[in-house]
């Protein structure tokens, strides 16, 4: 059920949670070095890392992508809404820290269906006095259902950055598509979506491994490869800023992204015990 995330009854929330698949999130946030996971998880994520050892660089790569992008459209774009589906478990930067220390007024609405996510979204909560946040637990697949609630802090009359960062391999293409569609013509012009995918463009035979160990757990897990990607943008009608689509620490680069040694399997506390 969609609902606002402090109007959650706890006992409800822990029946939701359940420990004994892995999700998303989770497995994301074992990556990440995060503590909000469990055992599944923890095994999902060590698969995935057997099949691609250098996973953990590449979510570090996502996240800093992230970074990268929401930083150039408060900065250089004037951008002051944000609707981040897929948000992930909170963690150190999160889009509205990043957009408000740019513009205090910046607004962002958090958009994800994990119970784990909702049960943190607390901390996402935490816009400064100028801004605003807010959560709404719902699926990518509820656009309407989303849009309604998201215009009860964004202005749909102003620009907003879609944010659909690391989640649209979740969704199949008869789905992913159209919602994407149905969200952008929701959004007026100088709007901006802003996306990551995995491929099988890069790396094929590592990351058809780690789709195998997704789809194994009972995900859907969908490659697509560069033209599939840009066909989000060219169905929507959007054209893409320089320098389009190219694996995600190509995007910008400023000089920060992380470096290797920091992103270390052995130097992250969610992995501790995974054996590898
Ligand atoms: N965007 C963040 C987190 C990516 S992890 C980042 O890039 O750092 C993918 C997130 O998408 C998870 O939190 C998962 O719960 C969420 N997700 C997956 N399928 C979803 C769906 N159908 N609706 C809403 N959220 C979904």
């Amino acid at each position: 059920m969609p609902g606002d995330a402090l109007g959650q009854d706890p006992a409800e929330l822990r029946r939701r949670i359940d420990t004994t698949k892995a999700h998303p999130a989770r497995v994301y946030d074992v990556f990440l070095g995060g503590k909000d996971n469990y055992p599944v998880d923890r095994d999902a994520a060590a698969a995935a890392l057997a099949a691609n050892p250098r996973g953990y660089l590449d979510v570090r790569h996502n996240r800093d992508f992230l970074r990268r992008a929401v930083t150039t459209l408060a900065a250089q774009e004037g951008i002051r809404q944000f609707l981040d589906i897929g948000t992930g478990l909170p963690t150190q930067e999160n889009v509205h820290q990043i957009a408000q220390r740019i513009a205090a007024d910046s607004r962002v609405v958090y958009v994800d269906n994990d119970p784990v996510v909702l049960a943190h979204a607390r901390a996402l909560l935490t816009s400064g006095p100028e801004g605003r946040t807010d959560y709404i637990d719902a699926d990518f697949k509820q656009p309407g259902q989303i849009l309604e609630q998201a215009a009860k802090t964004l202005d749909l009359d102003e620009p907003v950055a879609l944010v659909l960062v690391a989640i649209l391999h979740f969704v199949e293409d008869e789905e992913a598509y159209p919602i994407v569609r149905r969200l952008v013509d929701a959004l007026p012009s100088g709007s901006r979506l802003v996306l990551t995918h995995l491929t099988e463009d890069l790396n094929p035979e590592n990351i058809r491994a780690v789709q195998r160990t997704y789809t194994e757990r009972g995900f859907t897990f969908v490659l697509r490869s560069r033209a599939e990607v840009e066909r989000f943008f060219t169905e929507c009608g959007l054209e893409m800023d320089e320098p389009g689509v190219v694996p995600a620490h190509h995007w910008r680069p400023d000089g920060a992204a992380p470096a290797p040694e920091a992103a270390d399997p052995a130097r992250l506390a969610g992995l501790d015990d995974i054996e590898m």
